[in-house]
């Protein structure tokens, strides 16, 4: 009796006879007919283990592939897009209204991460393409903390969603509602803070295995990008108060290669003092760091030098550290850490002083030279020199040349705030009529509603019984009304 499968077989080979397909032969694949037929048929439990892991394995490999063409089909696609519409960026807007974000810190990073990017086209434009966490660079500028451990690179943190340019915006048209980006006048890229270390000449000199080169092939053309609404995010800058010396000699402690090239004064200043032919005035110049201004970053940093000093730097340079170092710490007004509570800077002020850091009160610093800042006291006219190597300049901060040009176009009657650009409550830019642009962070300031001028009807308001005085519950209710109007009195 023949099986079904070999009936099928010799139909099959009536079928194949004009190829002249012998029967032999087809018994030779009939175990690959019985399996696929089996398949059909449901009856896939007589597969044998090898023919089933085949046929899972291949199966796996046409899913994977075909996922794979899918996804880089996909990304390709958008990168297509990407650049479709990055070159089209000053003439045509898409379907979603585009907001550009200008800066990387912390007032436009938080507003990147949590955007609707399904309402929104979302753009990002920025000299920096790391978000940088200041309140640890003091700590990287005497090495406790390293320095790829306080970046984080933006693409990272925001993802695919939002488009990243590396640019500086160099001016806005609120009219047009168009940026203007450059990169440093197409003369080379510029990465924010170590623009200046990519701009200096080739050079190798003597001995050194290492150069620092100027790489003029990566130029960056400038161009323009069409907005629906702009969001100001630019931060600030070192306020200098135009003292004569202090660009040229001083460190900022603002950006990651400020406190990178810190660091590495320190390290030399200690390197040079150790030379043997050194005298011993060259050697406590070479030992004596200044910090200039005494609010919170001049404060840590003057606390993490002392650190450094007392904990590392004592084992490797015992005899220098005891006879040789010196911090001065430099503040014009009457107390270090004025803005806050008296108590915080009259205790920091003694540990200070338990530390070894001489705090000079009521003193300004008239010019920094290479070796020297001169010094004035207040309510004299003598000058000093504090012979010194490395001078830390931590002032405060000022508007950036981008704040105060984008002042000037909306009018300064209306920003009339020379730290920064004037803001509503909901963060729009004062004067710009259709409410098109945003700023936060540094670069802007609130405009709260002054209460003194509200005051009366306030009053009026809660005083239902018209007796001309308030009670305590009468006041609570007040208070509860406004907190949100007027956070600033009643928080
Ligand atoms: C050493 C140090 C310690 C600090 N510690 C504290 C602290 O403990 N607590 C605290 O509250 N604050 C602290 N601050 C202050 C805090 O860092 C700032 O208030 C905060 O960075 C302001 O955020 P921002 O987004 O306005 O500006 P930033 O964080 O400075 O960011 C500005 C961004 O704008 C970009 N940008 C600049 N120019 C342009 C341009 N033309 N076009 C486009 N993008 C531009 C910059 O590259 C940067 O990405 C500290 C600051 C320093 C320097």
């Amino acid at each position: 009796m023949f099986s079904r499968s070999t009936q099928f077989l010799q139909r099959l080979t009536i079928i194949n006879s004009p190829r002249n397909l012998s029967f032999k032969q087809l018994n030779h694949i009939k175990p690959t007919i019985n399996r696929n037929l089996a398949w059909f048929s449901g009856q896939s439990r007589k597969e044998t283990f090898g023919g089933k892991l085949r046929r899972r394995l291949k199966n796996f490999f046409i899913v994977t592939i075909v996922g794979l063409g899918t996804f880089y089909g996909y990304r390709s696609y958008r990168r297509y897009r990407w650049f479709n519409e990055m070159s089209d960026s000053d003439k045509t807007i898409g379907a979603k209204p585009r907001v550009i974000v200008l800066g990387t810190g912390w007032g436009a990073v938080p507003l990147l991460k949590h955007i609707d990017t399904q309402k929104y086209e979302v753009v990002c434009v920025s000299p920096r393409n790391y978000f940088l966490m200041t309140p640890l660079l003091p700590s990287v500028s005497v090495g406790t903390v390293e320095t790829r451990t306080v970046i984080e690179s933006i693409r990272s943190l925001i993802g695919p969603r939002v488009k990243f340019v590396e640019a500086h915006c160099v001016n806005v048209d609120p009219e047009a509602k168009i940026i203007t980006c450059s990169s440093d006048g197409e003369q080379t890229v510029s990465r924010g803070d170590d623009v200046k270390a990519i701009l200096v000449p080739s050079r190798r000199t003597d001995g050194a295995s290492s150069r620092i080169i100027k790489d003029s092939a990566r130029v960056r053309p400038e161009f323009h990008m069409k907005y629906d609404i702009l969001v100001v995010a630019i931060g600030s800058e070192n306020n200098t108060f135009n003292t004569p010396g202090v660009e040229e000699h001083a460190h900022f402690l603002k950006e990651l290669l400020d406190a990178r090239r810190i660091r590495s004064a320190i390290s030399d200043a200690f390197e040079s003092a150790m030379t043997p032919t050194q005298t011993l005035a060259e050697r406590k110049r070479l030992l004596h760091f200044v910090i200039v201004g005494g609010g919170p970053t001049g404060v840590e940093f003057a606390a993490e030098l002392a650190d450094l000093v007392r904990e590392d730097l004592q084992i490797y340079f015992p005899h220098l550290v005891a006879s040789d170092v010196k911090i001065t710490l430099i503040e014009a007004l009457d107390h270090i850490l004025s803005m806050m509570d008296k108590k915080i800077s009259d205790y920091t002020e003694r540990h200070f002083h338990r530390e070894n850091i001489e705090v000079l009160m009521n003193t300004f610093v008239k010019e920094v030279k290479q070796r020297e800042v001169i010094i004035q006291l207040k309510d004299s006219d003598e000058l000093k020199s504090l012979p010194c190597s490395v001078v830390v300049w931590a002032t405060g901060i000022k508007a950036r040349p981008l704040t105060n040009k984008l002042r000037e176009i909306i009018g300064l009657n209306i920003q009339s705030n020379r730290m920064g650009l004037l803001t509503d409550p909901y963060l729009r830019v004062k004067g710009v009529d259709d409410g098109s642009i945003f700023a936060l962070g540094d670069c802007a300031t609130i405009q709260m509603p002054k209460l003194i001028d509200r005051i009366h009807s306030l009053f009026e308001e809660v005083d239902t019984e018209h007796r001309g005085a308030l009670d305590v519950q009468q006041f609570r209710t007040l208070v509860e009304k406004k907190i949100t109007e007027f956070p600033q009195v009643f928080k």
